[in-house]
């Protein structure tokens, strides 16, 4: 049996697992009810928690033990749920889906699943990448890399088309986010060159615009005018997914719906559905229309649409773009093209790290890799996100943006130096505040209450006047992960920084919750 390396799309609404078998193809591995994606929903209960779809279902009847949606608070909050008198992390919820899904995966295919390549939306900064590496990490597996869901799908994409220059859109649209990049496809090398998105817009919006046209039915033809609680909302929520799911294959449905002993019919036609919607659809084109101006700033012209995930099923979604763009979008696996290109790329990190020589004195377990093809696909990696320093210009404290987003990662990093003057004398240390921000200007103004990503310390000689010189070198891997080191050109020491990234969790928490989750029963 060979050793396999997996790709894992965590998504939103959904997660999916894929491998690249032994005939050298991606391929998703179905979970335990034959599905091949499962909803990254999970339901806390006395006896353990239970992951996927029967959490999605039992989620109306108990909605204050059951977390929906837990990306979107990756790295943002330390705190996703309380049950049973202990706090949940976002990581901890996600850990729970990770186990449950490589569980599974693991029963399907007979073989270990140990080493992942897991995904993320593009534009997650630091926190959300380091949130999400550390899930993986706490559900007892290797993370081999952390990389952008469009990048995966272009490595799919890639791979599966015969290559040759071109300049591909993946639009995707999953379940809670939307994401453009743009990218350069050219001989076995993909460059990304931008990439925008909203982190708010998704599926679930439309979900909810049609939850509120039920509703308002609902009520029109029961004369309802009680309040919906979290069931009743939840039940809702469930019918009004399908029901979009249903408007993408035909042209009207109904929906029945029952609540407080009354109930109601209600029939929605593909054009009611479209009118509700078309503002969340115009703002996906705004943010498409963004990475094209940008793109074609930098010489480049978009001569191919792809569609990654499962919104793009939304037939607006394929009539606007070739209406706009005239271009015919292409449809790849849209559910599965992200983890089918996450397993390629863990193939290929896999077939580099065989190739390393082992460290001085030490001998290096060589994976037994599936005999498929090498993967010879290099990816050149662009700044999501840009990075600023506070510093004081002219006495005021500014925002100085030393890595902006949208640049290359040559060599999988970006270093970025600039000279600053120490502000007292004889300080033993400075403390760089440091911002991760959208914004493309390098100085900008400081607003009150700005998250701030973390603080690094600087540890000084002590005895350097005012205005001393110090170098600061902020330095990006082509995992999105920040680094910030310093050198006195007084004396020309380096000087190494450790930041602490706010609200990211410590070593020790991370140990103490990776014993913990064996102990939990997820299915
Ligand atoms: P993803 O995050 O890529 O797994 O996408 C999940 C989203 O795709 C959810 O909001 C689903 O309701 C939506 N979705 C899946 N299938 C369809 C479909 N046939 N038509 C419309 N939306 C769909």
């Amino acid at each position: 049996m060979a050793d396999f390396v997996f790709g894992i799309d965590l998504g939103t609404t959904y997660s999916c697992i894929a491998y690249v078998d032994e005939s050298g193809k991606p391929v998703v591995i179905q979970n335990s009810e034959g599905e091949n994606t499962t909803p990254s929903v999970v339901g806390f209960t006395q006896e353990g928690a239970v992951v996927g779809e029967i959490a999605k279902q039992t989620a109306a009847m108990d909605p204050d033990n059951t977390v929906s949606f837990v990306k979107r608070l990756m790295g943002e909050q330390d705190f996703a749920i309380h049950f049973d008198g202990e706090d949940k992390s976002p990581e901890d919820v996600s850990a729970l889906i990770l186990k449950r899904i490589a569980e599974d995966a693991s029963k399907m295919i007979n073989a270990e699943v140990r080493d992942v390549v897991i995904t993320c939306p593009a534009y997650f900064g630091d926190s959300h990448r380091i949130a999400t590496k550390n899930a993986g990490i706490i559900a007892g597996l290797n993370v081999m890399a952390v990389i952008n869901e469009p990048t995966a799908a272009a490595l799919f994409y890639g791979v599966s088309k015969d290559q040759g220059k071109k300049t591909i859109l993946v639009y995707d649209l999953g379940g809670g986010t939307f994401d453009v990049t743009i990218m350069d496809i050219n001989d076995g090398r993909i460059e990304v060159i931008c990439s925008e998105g909203n982190h708010e817009l998704g599926g679930k919006d439309w979900d909810e615009s049609l939850m509120h046209y039920i509703y308002s039915k609902f009520v029109e033809e029961t004369g309802y005018s009680g309040d919906f609680d979290a069931s009743m909302q939840h039940t809702l929520r469930l019918k009004a997914e399908t029901a979009k799911q249903q408007l993408s294959r035909r042209e009207s449905t109904v929906v029945m719906f029952d609540a407080a002993g009354l109930m109601a019919r209600v029939e929605v036609t593909k054009s009611t559905f479209n009118e509700l919607t078309s503002a969340l659809l115009e703002q996906t084109i705004d943010e498409t229309d963004k990475a094209i101006a940008i793109a074609k700033g930098k010489g480049y012209t978009v001569t191919d649409i792809i569609l990654v995930g499962g919104s793009t099923r939304m037939s607006q979604v394929e009539e606007t773009l070739i209406a706009k763009y005239r271009m015919t979008p292409q449809l790849v696996d849209p559910d599965e093209a992200v983890a089918k290109g996450a397993a390629l790329h863990a193939l290929y990190l896999a077939q580099k790290e065989n190739e390393l020589p082992p460290p001085p004195g030490e001998t290096k377990r060589v994976r037994e890799l599936p005999p498929g093809p090498r993967i010879e696909i290099d990816i050149v990696h662009a700044t999501t996100k840009s990075y600023a320093l506070e510093v004081l210009v002219n006495d005021e404290a500014m925002w100085n943006n030393l890595i902006i987003k949208n640049n290359p990662l040559i060599n999988n990093e970006i270093n970025a130096k600039e000279q600053y003057g120490t502000n007292t004398a004889n300080a033993p240390s400075v403390v760089l505040k440091v911002y991760e921000n959208d914004f493309m200007d390098e100085y900008f103004e400081i607003k009150p209450n700005q998250k701030i990503l973390g603080d690094a310390v600087l540890n000084l000689s002590g005895d350097l006047p005012k205005g001393a010189p110090i170098e600061v070198t902020f330095s990006l891997n082509s995992e999105g992960l920040l680094t910030i080191t310093g050198r006195d050109l007084t004396n020309g020491a380096f000087i190494e920084s450790h930041m602490q990234i706010e609200g990211s969790l410590t070593p020790q928490q991370i140990k103490e919750k990776t014993e913990k989750i064996g102990l939990t029963k997820t299915q």
